[in-house]
């Protein structure tokens, strides 16, 4: 079967600007380096690496609400960058983020029914009857009962918030979810629960999930592709059994090495050093500061992506 690219990616960047600089100066953070991926309708997919990789920067840029230097985002065979007003709204009711913290996330002042009818009466002229079936049938989705409705977030556990807010982010229909790490801020014994709620509405809905995360336990139960994220570069993509069974890239095999029930890699390949500062990027392969089998090369050279369905960037594949 062939996949349908619901996102295409081509050679994006994203950069920030900031006089914070030991002189005075403007210092360029530079976010996210030449990424290109195609994301498939019906997947999940996720982008992981460490904290600071540039993850959650590429997942904003694809919705604009990162400042994007240069590149290409297709969304149904149009660039999203070229859209006007109108028509950026009208792909954010298409696109639905689920953010970390559901205590952070939804307002303490609103009750349930308010904070779901909240996105349809600003985006739709539908009949109030109409929006109430729609948040009941959202919330039963969920796993949850309408008699919720009328209560406030406070009176809900986490995994219970992190439903509403799924359901929230469910009530425009929307054609993929942005889930940032969505499960690191419930106790591990709720995490499951959220994580099959995912899993379920993806089979149910066909619904896309792009998935921000650090935790290789959820991306191994949950994901269908994954792309590793190093210094807002994408070093290795491919199907999450290839990815596990093979790595390829040093930097994959560290990531998995730093989960030990999961480790199946070569004991010897660990991460040296912090994660170098994306506003002093090194030259050649962004990796090379850190990684085991440095040559002379990668410390000038940038080495090429390579591979079919399971792709990387590194001189050991060239
Ligand atoms: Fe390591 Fe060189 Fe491969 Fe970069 S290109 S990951 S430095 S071996």
């Amino acid at each position: 079967m062939t996949e349908q690219n619901l996102l295409k990616i081509n050679n994006l960047y994203v950069e920030y600007h900031s006089n914070k600089g030991i002189l005075g100066g403007i210092v360029t953070i530079h976010a996210v380096n030449g990424v290109s991926l195609d994301i498939h309708k019906g997947e999940i997919i996720a982008i992981a690496g460490e904290s600071g990789c540039g993850k959650s920067t590429l997942a904003k840029a694809l919705i604009q609400l990162e400042p994007i230097k240069s590149g290409e985002i297709y969304f149904e065979g149009e660039n999203i960058l070229n859209f006007n007003k109108k028509q950026l709204k009208e792909f954010r009711k298409k696109c639905q983020m689920v953010f970390q913290n559901p205590y952070a996330s939804l307002n303490p002042k609103m009750k349930i029914i308010d904070i779901l009818k909240e996105p349809l009466e600003i985006n739709t002229d539908f009949s109030a009857e109409k929006i109430y079936d729609i948040v009941k049938e959202k919330i039963k989705l969920v796993g949850l009962d309408e008699n919720c409705l009328n209560l406030y977030p406070h009176e809900f556990s986490g995994g219970q918030r992190q439903r509403i807010a799924i359901a929230r982010a469910l009530v425009l229909e929307p054609e993929f979810i942005l889930a940032d790490e969505p499960v690191s801020a419930l106790d591990v014994s709720i995490q499951a629960q959220v994580i099959n709620l995912i899993k379920d509405l993806n089979k149910k809905l066909g619904l896309t999930f792009i998935l921000i995360t650090h935790d290789i336990s959820v991306i191994k139960y949950l994901a269908d592709r994954v792309a590793i994220m190093y210094l807002g570069e994408i070093v290795e993509s491919g199907k999450t059994e290839d990815i596990f069974s093979t790595p390829l890239h040093p930097y994959t095999k560290a990531l998995l090495n730093s989960a030990p029930q999961l480790n199946k890699t070569d004991k010897k390949i660990l991460l040296n050093g912090d994660l170098p500062s994306p506003a002093d990027l090194p030259k050649g392969c962004k990796f090379h500061t850190r990684c085991s089998y440095v040559m002379e090369k990668c410390k000038n050279c940038i080495p090429q992506e390579r591979g079919a369905s399971h792709k990387v960037k590194c001189f050991l594949y060239e």
